[in-house]
């Protein structure tokens, strides 16, 4: 059966992968470890492996006016104009020295936040079940009013929004990414409707995460952040992060699950510090699936966050699509 014929026979109910060569036009600067090289290892990864997903280049972004739109529910209109700002003058950085922008930074920036509003948008529409959203640069350090962490515009929180609104139903957001998600966690630390589970290395980067930290007035109890030391393995990761998983679904029963997937938790990631190895991301990623099967439709849209070493980057992303594959539905 070719390739075509499958996509035929399975319709929208296979995992898509939707990236876009836009994001490769972002290049902070020489030595900056979130390089375009990043995007490449991930879809040379996912490309031609006999995977059962659907490699799809044609769903493009959403119009930047829908994008900006969308954005401008979560972050603050002053973020956006210091992004325009900044790229207008580029070489140059917003917010800080992590944050550096090159010429094609605001295509890269808005074609991956309209890559998440575009799929938010197929999602409550009916068009998408699942999806692997290979974006760059990252979203979930991207505060409403201040990028920061290599993220300028929060990607995931984008794609939550539109779910929560459309459908006045909650989200759940899951964050195995080594960094704690400190923009996702402000956006919506006041907020029932939006949940977020972090599990991350601390103390770390950004400084937050905490395991007191839970959220505050109506949002108090839906945001949990577990806390790991370094050196965290695969059954200590992906425990924790099942056993946030399971405590939070069970608050929220999430209408679908928005996942920040980065996998700088991998042992050979220049940045990250834990021993988290490709089974340890696929355990998490399966456990995402058991979740969105329980509560959510099986709705999953999964975006990369993090991971620095290239090569395993490309097999993390790989066991990550491999766990979020949808069965074919049994031979009558
Ligand atoms: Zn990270």
């Amino acid at each position: 059966m070719s390739r075509d014929e499958k996509v035929c026979r399975m319709g929208k109910e296979m995992l898509q992968v939707r990236s876009h060569s836009n994001m490769e036009r972002h290049v902070p600067s020489l030595g900056h470890p979130e390089a375009p090289a990043r995007l490449r290892a991930v879809l040379s990864a996912l490309a031609g492996n006999g995977g059962d997903w659907e490699l799809d280049r044609r769903a493009g972004p959403a119009p930047e006016d829908d994008t900006l739109g969308v954005a401008g529910w979560l972050h603050e209109a002053g973020l956006i104009e210091r992004i325009r700002e900044g790229v207008a003058r580029a070489p140059s950085r917003v917010d800080g020295p992590d944050n550096p922008v090159s010429a094609g930074s605001w295509d890269a920036i808005i074609t991956a936040a309209g890559l998440a509003v575009q799929a938010g948008l197929d999602l409550i529409n009916g068009r998408l079940t699942r999806a692997f959203l290979a974006v760059r640069p990252p979203g979930h350090h991207a505060l409403p009013d201040q990028a920061m962490g290599f993220c300028f515009l929060n990607n995931a929180a984008l794609a939550a929004e539109i779910i929560a609104r459309a459908w006045q139903a909650p989200v759940l957001i899951a964050d195995f990414d080594v960094h704690h998600g400190n923009g996702t966690q402000a956006i919506f630390w006041e907020r029932d409707d939006v949940g977020f589970l972090s599990v991350h290395r601390y103390p770390f980067y950004p400084g937050t995460g905490a395991g007191d930290e839970v959220g505050e007035g109506r949002g108090r109890g839906f945001t949990r952040n577990v806390p790991l030391a370094a050196g965290a393995d695969d059954a200590i990761y992906a425990s924790a992060f099942e056993a946030g998983l399971e405590e939070l679904g069970t608050r929220l029963r999430p209408a679908a699950i928005v996942v920040s997937a980065g996998f700088d938790a991998h042992e050979a990631d220049p940045l990250g510090g834990m021993k988290v190895t490709e089974a340890g991301f696929e355990r998490m990623s399966r456990a995402v699936v058991q979740a969105a099967e329980t509560w959510s439709g099986g709705r999953v849209l999964a975006f990369l966050e993090g991971g620095y070493n290239l090569d395993a980057l490309g097999a993390s992303a790989r066991a990550c699509c491999r766990a979020l594959e949808i069965a074919p539905a049994a031979p009558e």
